[in-house]
Parts: structure tokens; C-alpha cells; sequence
């Protein structure tokens, strides 16, 4: 088979399966009124046509330096001064680095709101799958990026290609690969190395060995899940984090005044993730502007980026802890 076809078979096996990750994260939620838009899918690629040799073609493998000495790591800068006082952290990130982002960006300025995540997939530059998505699903170019996009925000790891990793069967060189390369083209980008990511595809694709894998075999020590747990506590382990809400629930505002109004004798965190697609699925660029405001105007939080949030409890958080079973 020439090079052409098998890229072909493999781009399209890529697209579904991505697209298959990103509607399972979303799960159920819906806005407040209305049922969500129904999202078909085709018939599921079988696992032999996404093989990692051959998705790491030299097209979206990465040539980037490793890490030295004089590394900058993502989210030393946040000025909080953990002092025993407890307090509210917020965190606030979006997923795929789509075109949405732009929007969400401009209502994050318009606020002043910088403390805020968004995790890329570096191999996918520019991959259009609006038609399978039924809504513009299309991510920035490399150009786009590096045009400065993202700049004052924190860009973080969404994996290279955005495949389950799971589908990898814990084979280390390709989960390390996927995980690591994506940090290399990020520092590439902004100077800074990402130590967090979201895990492609959500909770149905995360097992506590990929946690082992990524732990024991690269730099990062933060995953976020797709479940949320309308809760307050801070994370128990970092490499699986699951986030308070999603951007589209119904209860987020709810959810958020709790928040406010909880009584705060221990540290606490409102983490709350999404898509930028998901704007147009619920057409809720209003309400997502209504809850930056909010979060941009509260007062006695913490506003603070994933990465902020990694660095200022690594020492008390593990990021993954060994477990016999595992
Ligand atoms: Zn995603």
C-alpha cells in the first residue's frame, strides 16, 4: 500500500476516533432548556488501522530539545503565597484548541481573566472534523498558534494525536511518545513545559496503569478526568483529577454559587472544564460569558490556571499513588 493510501486509512481512523473521544467527554450534559443536538457517529474503525508507527510519521513527531537544567516549568508564576489560610481556587480550562477558543479568549480578556488552561493536541494541527461533529470543529493551524494565540494563557497537554491511550495497551514507548512529544512542541512554542494534561477521550479511556506509565516515564504529574463531582474537595491524586463541573451542565451556575457561599475552614477547589465547540452544540456563548464574568468577579477566590494549581500542592498532593493491584 503506498505511503498516500495507508496515511489516508490512518488520518481517517484518527478523525473518528478522536471525534469518538471528544462526544464521550461531554457525556450527558445539556443546557438548561433544551435537549442537546444529536451527534451521529459512522461505524467505529477497527484498532489495526490506528497503529502508532504509524501515526508517528515524521510529519507530527517533534525534534524539540528535552528538558535541561534551566527548564521553565509551567506554573511557578502564580504569586499565591500558601500561607495556612484557607482558601477558594478556582480553575477554569477548555479542551482541542479549536477555533472557539478565539471567542473564549476575547470574553477572557474583556475580564482580565488570564488564569485560565487550554490543552492542545500538537499532532493535529489544523484537522477540520466539523462534518463528523455536526458543529465548526476545526483546530488552529500551527501557524495560528504561533501567532500568539494563547499568549498570557496557560497551553497545556491534550496528548499528541488526542487517541485513547488506552488503545496504546500500556505500551510505554508509544503512551511516553504521545504524552511527551505534545510537551516538547508546546516548550517549543512558548518557552514553557507543560506539566499537566487532559486525558484524550475522558475517564472511559484512563486506567491506573497509563497513571503508572506517565508517572514513572514522563514529565507529566497533573490528568484531568471528564466526570464531574459537584464537590469541593481538593483531588486525592493529581494524575487523576476529576473535575467539579463542565461548562454545559445545567447546574454550573448553581454549582458555582455553592461555591461562594460554602463556609471555607479548608483549601477548596472549583475546577471546571469544557469545549470550545460546545458553544455552538448549545449556542451558549452568552452563558459562558456570564460564568467568566462571575468567576472574573468573585470575590475571595483564588483564580488560579491548572498548572498554578499542580505547582502550589505537589509537595501534599501525589500524583499518582502506587497501588498493589495496579
Ligand atoms: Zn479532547
Amino acid at each position: 500500500m503506498k505511503i498516500k493510501q495507508v496515511l489516508s486509512i490512518v488520518m481517517s481512523a484518527v478523525m473518528f476516533l478522536c471525534f469518538v473521544a471528544c462526544s464521550g467527554e461531554t457525556g450527558t450534559i445539556g443546557p438548561e432548556s433544551e435537549e442537546p443536538t444529536v451527534i451521529t457517529t459512522e461505524e467505529p474503525s477497527t484498532a489495526e488501522e490506528v497503529t502508532t508507527e504509524e501515526m508517528t510519521t515524521e510529519e507530527i513527531t517533534t525534534e524539540a530539545p528535552d528538558t535541561t537544567p534551566e527548564t521553565v516549568y509551567a506554573g511557578l508564576d502564580s504569586g499565591i503565597v500558601r500561607d495556612g489560610t484557607p482558601k477558594k481556587y478556582v480553575c477554569l480550562c477548555f479542551d482541542d484548541a479549536t477555533q472557539q477558543d478565539l471567542k473564549i479568549i476575547e470574553m477572557c480578556k474583556k475580564y482580565n481573566y488570564y488564569d485560565v488552561t487550554f490543552f492542545i493536541s500538537t499532532g493535529l494541527y489544523g484537522v477540520d472534523w466539523s462534518k463528523a461533529v455536526g458543529v465548526p470543529h476545526v483546530r488552529f493551524t500551527k501557524k495560528e498558534v504561533q501567532s500568539g494565540i494563547y499568549d498570557g494563557f496557560d497551553l497545556a497537554s491534550h496528548t499528541l494525536n488526542h487517541l485513547p491511550l488506552d488503545q496504546y495497551q500500556n505500551n510505554v514507548k508509544k503512551v511516553k511518545s504521545e504524552l511527551e512529544n505534545d510537551a516538547k512542541n508546546i516548550y517549543k512554542l512558548t518557552g514553557i513545559y507543560p506539566v499537566v494534561m487532559a486525558w484524550p477521550g475522558g475517564d472511559p479511556n484512563v486506567t491506573r496503569t497509563l497513571m503508572k506509565i506517565a508517572y514513572e516515564n514522563t514529565s507529566i504529574r497533573l490528568g484531568r478526568g471528564t466526570t464531574s463531582t459537584h464537590k469541593f474537595d481538593l483531588p486525592k491524586e493529581f494524575l487523576w483529577l476529576e473535575p467539579t463541573a463542565e461548562i454545559s451542565e445545567a447546574t454550573l451556575f448553581s454549582d458555582f454559587q455553592r461555591f461562594l457561599d460554602a463556609e471555607c475552614t479548608e483549601d477548596m477547589l472549583f475546577f471546571c472544564w469544557g469545549h470550545g465547540y460546545e458553544l455552538d452544540i448549545y449556542n451558549s456563548y452568552d452563558k459562558l460569558e456570564q460564568f467568566i464574568k462571575m468567576i472574573a468577579e468573585a470575590e475571595g477566590v483564588e483564580r488560579v490556571t491548572v498548572s498554578e494549581f499542580y505547582q502550589l500542592f505537589k509537595d501534599e498532593i501525589p500524583s499518582y499513588i502506587e497501588d498493589p493491584a495496579d
